[in-house]
């Protein structure tokens, strides 16, 4: 059997996505990869169709222990030799892994990175040899990552122990260069092959809403989705508990998730969502790491989060099975203070000295800078997010809130000379440039001690925004930024005026912005309905809940909701024909295909009488 015979034949995929040929050729050659694609990309395929092809056993790490379950019930569920070792398993389930890995029973083994720690563990290996090592979330051996763990630090000299030398593959969906750079190096991949993606999802619809009531703004979005599975994220714990409060008390089938709540608390509230018994999951981003629910249909982040990278992640699990979906933020103001009381106060490492925290935190700031720009912007969405992460896009995406709504294009010349000169004589008054946040404050006056102190306030640019909110007044300076007026030194995130800005106040060259034409032309939820008021899709998802609840198993993986929506429309009636269906492998449509069948003959046979 080759890739291609493994993915059609096992996973039902008639294809493969951006990327994964190429890193499964090189861990088949022997090569050592590193795969750094979006979430939802497909990376688990990227090794996993390797492991069954290659002699002996896969290792996966894998950092947590909620992903491996779900990881290894889907690969059961396709008929594939699957299993792990972790902590939370009860002394029976440990026993009979030991027994099957002695027996060699297993293809791919899924541990946590400290197991490699353990002294006993190559012994429980039962002598097979390991001839891949794939390194999940791999970003979390960087400290300048977001998710630091110091235990993947140990991938290597693990590797080194093994009797013959694995394969090393990584994957990420993280895509600085910095984080890039220190997987390579640290994880001391030998002439990796990398294999970066577009990250480009063109089935999720962004949109950005700064609503004056927020409770009130996403109880109608919900509404709008009612009968639709999604996750609500919060920044807080205090904000997930009352959030998730409110809609419970409106009716609405919401559920709750953070890490102060008891171990079976968060158990079961996260196996309510998995199984669709509640369709709505209230977080903070505790939830989420390696949940891979395909059918999430939109992701509202009541809060902006610290940054692109996170809000990109948290998006990127609506519309993981490739239908549309939503990825809405409800932003406010005192958003992007939260987030600064987070970066000075929250996520203590550590692992980290002092130095190594004072380099973190300048860098959480930048980024913190990028996430509000995105609030902010008047620009198409995707291609704010698409060039954070160094991607190609065109102008317009035509599937973002600010695309959808008209434009129309506002003079802006008179604040944009205002604020380039109100740059040059700052810097001039003070022999060093300052940043975006302080200019604004001179501009619109501000009193507070920093401007007057400094003796800003005598500089004869001070105050003349002052009718100008402060998201404007940063709306302005971003639009001079993207437009190559002002640049932002990448290291210490002051503005600098470029030779160009001349043009504008010398020279009358015009500046404008566009801004939205009507305020908030409300999207209308972008989604197809989970039922689409059809009664054979009706019919065949009671199958799938019928078969959900004997098998014990969530939903999506007996099949997904992209895969009934293609039993409708392709309507098979032989098993042949259920296995061209997109998701459907030989062993699933074995063992699942007949209820489907049933339905759609008798469906069939009715309609032709
Ligand atoms: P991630 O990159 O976030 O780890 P996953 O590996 O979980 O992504 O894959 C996301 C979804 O895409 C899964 O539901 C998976 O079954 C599906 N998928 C992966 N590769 C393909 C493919 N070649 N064709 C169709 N679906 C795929
Ligand atoms: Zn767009």
């Amino acid at each position: 059997m080759d890739i291609r015979e493994a993915n059609q034949r096992l996973f039902g995929n008639r294809s493969f996505r951006p990327g994964q040929e190429a890193l499964m050729e090189s861990i088949l050659a022997g090569q050592d990869c590193l795969g750094i694609m979006p979430t939802g990309g497909g990376k688990s395929l990227c090794y996993q169709i390797p492991a069954l092809l290659l002699p002996g056993l896969t290792i996966v790490v894998s950092p947590l222990i909620s992903l491996m379950k779900d990881q290894v019930s889907a690969l059961r569920a396709a008929g594939l030799p699957a299993a792990c070792l972790n902590s939370a398993m009860d002394l029976e389930e440990y026993r009979t892994v030991l027994a099957g890995l002695r027996a060699g029973q297993y293809k791919l083994l899924y541990v946590a990175p400290e197991r490699l720690e353990q002294e006993g563990f190559l012994r429980q290996l039962g002598g097979q040899t390991v001839s891949l090592l794939a390194v999940d979330e791999a970003h979390c051996i960087s400290q300048w990552g977001q998710d630091f763990r110091p235990s993947y630090l140990l991938i290597p000299d693990f590797a080194a122990a093994l009797p013959t030398h694995p394969v090393l593959a990584a994957f990420t969906a993280t895509a600085t260069e910095e984080v890039r750079q220190d997987i390579t190096a640290l994880l001391q991949l030998r002439d990796p092959t990398v294999v970066v993606t577009g990250f480009d999802r063109p089935n999720l619809y962004f949109d950005v809403q700064a609503p004056r009531n927020k409770p009130a703004a996403l109880l109608r979005l919900l509404t709008e989705r009612a009968g639709r599975s999604g996750i609500v994220y919060c920044a807080t714990r205090a904000a997930v508990e009352q959030v998730c409060q409110r809609l419970q008390d409106r009716g609405i089938p919401a559920v709750r998730y953070h890490a102060g709540l008891s171990d079976e608390e968060r158990r079961e509230n996260q196996d309510a969502f998995q199984y669709d018994r509640r369709t709505v999951m209230v977080a903070t981003n505790a939830f989420g790491m390696g949940i891979d629910k395909s059918n999430v249909s939109f992701v509202i982040h009541y809060n902006m989060p610290k940054s692109l990278e996170a809000y990109y992640q948290e998006a990127g699990r609506a519309g993981r099975d490739g239908s549309p979906a939503d990825c809405i933020l409800l932003y406010s103001g005192g958003d992007a203070a939260t987030a600064r009381y987070l970066i000075e106060h929250g996520g203590e490492n550590e692992a980290l000295d002092e130095t190594q925290r004072a380099v973190v935190r300048r860098q959480d700031y930048q980024r913190l800078e990028a996430m509000t720009a995105y609030c902010r912007t008047t620009q198409c969405l995707r291609g704010r997010i698409l060039s954070y992460f160094g991607q190609p896009h065109g102008e317009t995406c035509g599937n973002c809130g600010n695309c959808r709504r008209a434009t129309v294009q506002q003079d802006i010349t008179v604040p944009a000379q205002m604020i380039l000169s109100c740059v040059r004589r700052a810097e001039t008054h003070l022999g060093y440039a300052v940043g975006a946040a302080l200019l604004t404050d001179v501009l619109r006056g501000s009193r507070s001690r920093r401007v007057l102190e400094l003796g800003l306030d005598r500089l004869s640019t001070y105050g003349l925004l002052r009718t100008v909110s402060r998201d404007t007044v940063r709306q302005y300076m971003d639009r001079l930024r993207e437009l190559g007026y002002l640049e932002q030194d990448a290291q210490y995130g002051v503005l600098r005026l470029t030779p160009g800005a001349a043009e504008v106040l010398h020279n009358g060259q015009t500046v404008s912005m566009p801004v939205a034409a009507s305020a908030a032309a409300a999207p209308e939820a972008a989604a197809a309905p989970e039922s689409d008021g059809d009664p054979l899709y009706d019919a065949l998802r009671a199958v799938r809940s019928r078969l959900s609840a004997a098998e014990h198993l969530p939903a999506y993986i007996i099949c997904t909701n992209a895969t009934l929506r293609e039993m409708v429309r392709q309507r098979p009636q032989t098993l042949a024909e259920f296995l061209e269906l997109p998701g459907v492998g030989e062993t699933k449509a074995r063992r699942y295909g007949a209820p489907f069948l049933e339905v759609l003959r008798s469906w069939q046979a009715s309609e032709g009488e």
